[in-house]
């Protein structure tokens, strides 16, 4: 390709909305272009980085055994209806009205579809186990989009999904997905690490994601230093933490502690460490309000605290109803005789010898309080979310915190879909069973992105090989006829080669095109400048490195092709 003739527009400056490198980077380069928030143009060179992941894709998905297809993105408000999402997928979805006012849902995702498909096609046992996927356009109106296309409300996703006849079944159909899904992200080249998520509030399933390790990523995930363990940061569990010396010999006492609140405060007045505070949170849950205890130095994990109630999500009481129902005092309020409240605790404050807490009188706490023997929670349980340093729950080595952009999510789906939709198939004695499903996801275009913040410099995208829009770059650096021809006839001789080659023609400075050669970032640049006006040899760069080494033309031909 040409470069004179690709449409394309490098920008020295960002717009000042890209919030990430990864979002800067493509928007200087032309890899993509914003029509309206979170909705994206690809770009040639772009896109093709595109068409690069999604073909490894779809060759691991060939690979595994999967079929392609392609399902409609409007799909019918009756099958969302049938699966109850209608209503419970709330304003992500995508909806619309055709002419005669019926409703319709831009598909987010295609568990009704698939379903309603599997259902009319695989009547008998004989057709399972079938895993079937599609690469397509999703749309999901997010609250926030951003980071470019990481975070979009158009984007590109491959999702497939498994039927099978019964659970151990299934299992294997996960095991085949789990393999491709590796497979798909050490081919792309992507520093990444598969980690247990929670699966939402269906009982009994199990899912994995895919998180590539970036400090831009906006999920956090807990790692272990010496094992295998990694889980995310809503799932992520730690040993019972050693219970810090001391003894509550002592019984509770009241202190004044005129104007001091938070933990924070409360530690900093009583030159106590912050662990030692007690943090009583409220919560909302249906008509009940829940206390729930944790140490100063750590959070409440919600998402955890609702699989614990059994519920979808929790959320924090207000202020209002937390005192209309007890009457005391907001900043001060602690467990021991707290009239008519559930407190659940979780295990590290529980095993605390000694904490401060609330007395339920405005300015004043009790020191020397001991759960257990000070109040009895309701419930003991671990519900605070991990922290760097924790012991690991399966090894008891340290625990790493890292930052991760979620790029695959698998999952097992058991009976939720054909349970709510009747997919069923007739087994070996002609009777009706309900198919074990699953279903597996890849962000496309979110995976460009994930590999434009992993792989760059100050200058701009290092591509790795596997995702690079095009393999080599030829920048002639002067206008001397021979030179001229000479890179000419190196772009005539890569392309015959059938390397994916980009050539610099156009009349700009040096700097200029240096400059843009590093910013799109093609793996290997091919410069015809001061080594073929000295010596008629060209000088060949990894991009990202600064030294190149001088080869011959047909050398550069050669090795260029052996790379690709
Ligand atoms: P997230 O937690 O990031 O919102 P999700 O868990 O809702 O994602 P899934 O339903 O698991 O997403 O979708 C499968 C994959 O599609 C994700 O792993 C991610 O790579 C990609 N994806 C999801 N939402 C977006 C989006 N808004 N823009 C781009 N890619 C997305
Ligand atoms: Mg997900």
């Amino acid at each position: 390709m040409r470069l004179s003739r690709l449409v394309f527009q490098t920008l020295r400056e960002a717009p000042k909305e890209a919030d990430t490198v990864s979002h800067k980077l493509m928007v200087r380069a032309s890899l993509i272009r914003q029509v309206a928030a979170g909705v994206y143009e690809w770009l040639p060179f772009g896109w093709r980085a595109v068409l690069k992941a999604a073909a490894i894709v779809r060759e691991e998905m060939d690979r595994a055994g999967a079929q392609e297809v392609l399902l409609p993105q409007l799909s019918p408000r009756e099958l969302w209806e049938e699966s109850g999402r209608w209503g419970a997928y709330g304003k992500n979805l995508m909806r619309l009205k055709d002419r005669h006012e019926r409703d319709f849902a831009l598909g987010p995702t295609h568990e009704e579809v698939i379903t309603d498909l599997a259902r009319a096609t695989l009547r008998s046992y004989r057709r399972l186990p079938a895993t079937m996927y599609q690469i397509q356009t999703k749309f999901r109106d997010e609250m926030r989009p951003r980071f470019g296309v990481m975070r979009a409300r158009e984007f590109m996703m491959k999702d497939a999904y498994s039927f099978d006849v019964d659970d151990a079944a299934s299992e294997r159909s996960y095991e085949t997905m789990r393999v491709a899904y590796n497979r798909i992200f050490t081919r792309l080249g992507l520093n990444y690490r598969m980690v247990d998520a929670d699966s939402g509030p269906i009982g009994g399933s199990f899912s994995q994601e895919f998180m590539v390790l970036a400090d831009a990523g906006e999920d956090i995930i807990a790692s272990c230093t010496s094992c295998d363990y990694a889980a995310n940061m809503e799932k992520a569990e730690s040993a019972p933490l050693p219970a810090p010396e001391g003894s509550a010999e002592a019984a509770p006492e009241a202190i004044s502690t005129p104007g001091t609140k938070s933990a924070n405060a409360v530690s900093k007045l009583l030159g106590r460490p912050i662990r030692d505070i007690a943090k009583l949170m409220f919560y909302q849950v249906g008509e009940e309000l829940v206390g729930v205890m944790v140490r100063g130095d750590h959070e409440i994990n919600e998402v955890r605290l609702a699989r614990l109630l059994g519920v979808d999500e929790v959320v924090m009481a207000k202020a209002d109803t937390i005192i209309a129902k007890t009457g005391l005092p907001i900043g001060y309020m602690g467990p021991v005789d707290l009239p008519g409240i559930r407190v659940i605790a979780d295990r590290d404050l529980a095993a605390m010898p000694s904490i401060v807490t609330g007395a339920n009188r405005v300015d004043e706490h009790l020191v020397h309080v001991k759960p257990g023997r000070d109040f009895t929670p309701a419930l003991v349980s671990p519900i605070r979310k991990a922290c760097e340093g924790d012991p690991c729950p399966k090894c008891g080595q340290p625990l790493k915190l890292m930052h991760g952009i979620e790029v695959g999510h698998i999952f097992k789906l058991g009976l939720k879909y054909s349970k709510a939709m009747h997919a069923v198939f007739l087994d070996e004695g002609g009777k009706e069973q309900m198919m074990v499903m699953g279903c597996y996801g890849i962000g496309v275009t979110r995976i460009v992105a994930a590999a434009v913040e992993q792989n760059h410099d100050d200058r701009g995208i290092i591509w790795p090989f596997s995702l690079a829009p095009y393999k080599a770059m030829v920048v002639p650096v002067g206008a001397e006829p021979d030179l001229v021809a000479a890179a000419e006839q190196l772009y005539v001789d890569l392309e015959a080669a059938g390397v994916e080659v980009l050539f610099d023609d156009r009349t700009e400075a040096p700097g200029v095109k240096f400059a843009d050669a590093d910013l799109l970032g093609v793996p290997v640049q091919l410069i015809v400048g001061k080594t073929f006006k000295a010596r008629g040899l060209i000088e060949m760069r990894r991009r990202g490195t600064k030294q190149g080494i001088e080869v011959s033309p047909q050398d550069a031909v050669a090795q260029v092709k052996s790379l690709a």
